[in-house]
């Protein structure tokens, strides 16, 4: 276990057409209620507790999870946990970037190492209608904006690549990344949830998103950074920067994965495909020791044997999987 991915919230400003769709999660959408989420200390007490056990990786996500009131208060306090050989964390968040103008430099301040930003498209049209709520382009390139301003890089930028969608975004996006100095990942569109109708035929896979930048900008295969990393990485042949593409569906690596997931409400999962997951929540508010969460902790853990891409078929697609806002992406 070294990355831990903790969902601070299910709620989210955007109805991205493959996560949230609006037709599906609209206004009487019932999200967790407030008592139900895992308050800031909460989450602390538990973040504590995983770093103790090898986490050394901390990625705040949601939902949106800027959408959160007073995240950077939960990002001084993560800031404080050291590993146990007194190494600091790796402290990160993944945003929509709809938020960033305001809160980016709130976040440095607070201590937080690193921002990912989802971004589908640079085309305004393309990226209004993925979004689902007809959000501006302009508006995540200013927050994106700001968090460079803020001290924050290089950035991280993930695009989720859809087959007829935003294919034909692929190539202007790789360009804009590395003309910005930014690191893009390209996400391989996946079967998670079960509610965005998602077919095998719309994913775009790794092979092609690479042999498409390869054709116009030339790359070269990079060794991973340390074993598990998720991105197979690629760099510019002229030395240009890099870029990541991340191939859940066509290269599937469960075999090597290290990372648990806790959602908002206090569920642990340990796949992304997972259709439950264990509560933390109940023992925690019981007055359990650390301890004892550390046994339930070890007890998931240890005998994890999930490897749903691997599986993945056409039967598996329409399991009834969490969905990826509530478990946290
Ligand atoms: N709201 C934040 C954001 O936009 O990054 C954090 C949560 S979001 C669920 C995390 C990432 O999951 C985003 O980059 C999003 O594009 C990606 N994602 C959501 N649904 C996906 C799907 N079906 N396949 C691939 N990636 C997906």
């Amino acid at each position: 276990m070294h990355d831990l991915r903790i969902s601070v919230t299910d709620r989210c400003n955007f109805r991205c057409t493959y996560c949230m769709p609006r037709e599906i999660y609209g206004r009487d959408f019932a999200f967790l209620p407030r008592s139900e989420v895992l308050t800031f200390e909460e989450i602390e007490r538990l973040a504590r507790i995983f770093v103790a056990e090898g986490v050394e990786k901390l990625r705040i996500t949601g939902g949106e999870p800027l959408v959160r009131r007073n995240v950077p208060d939960l990002i001084a306090m993560l800031v404080r946990i050291r590993r146990p050989d007194g190494g600091p964390l790796d402290l990160t968040l993944t945003t929509n970037g709809s938020a960033l103008r305001r809160l980016a430099e709130p976040l440095r301040a607070a201590g937080l190492g690193r921002v990912t930003v989802s971004l589908d498209s640079l085309d305004d049209a393309t990226f209004r209608a993925m979004n689902g709520v007809d959000f501006p382009v302009a508006d995540v390139l200013d927050g994106i904006a700001a968090a460079r301003e803020a001290g924050f890089g290089p950035l991280k930028i993930n695009m989720v690549v859809r087959r007829g969608i935003n294919e034909s975004s692929v190539v202007p996006m790789a360009r804009w990344a590395r003309s910005e100095g930014h690191i893009l990942r390209f996400i391989e569109y996946m079967d998670v949830g079960h509610s965005n109708g998602w077919r095998l035929d719309e994913v775009v896979p790794a092979d092609e998103i690479v042999a498409m930048i390869d054709a116009e900008l030339g790359l070269e295969a990079l060794p991973p950074n340390y074993p598990g990393e998720v991105a197979d990485r690629w760099r510019y042949a002229d030395g240009g920067g890099e870029l990541g593409v991340i191939a859940s569906v066509s290269q599937p690596f469960c075999s090597t994965c290290t990372r648990a997931r806790l959602s908002a409400e206090g569920k642990l999962y340990t796949c992304l495909f997972a259709q439950d997951g264990t509560d933390l929540r109940g023992p925690l508010r019981a007055g359990d020791s650390d301890a004892d969460l550390t046994a339930a902790i070890q007890a998931v853990w240890r005998i994890r044997a999930d490897r749903y891409s691997e599986l993945r078929s056409e039967a598996t697609t329409r399991l009834p999987k969490v969905e990826m806002f509530a478990m946290g992406g």
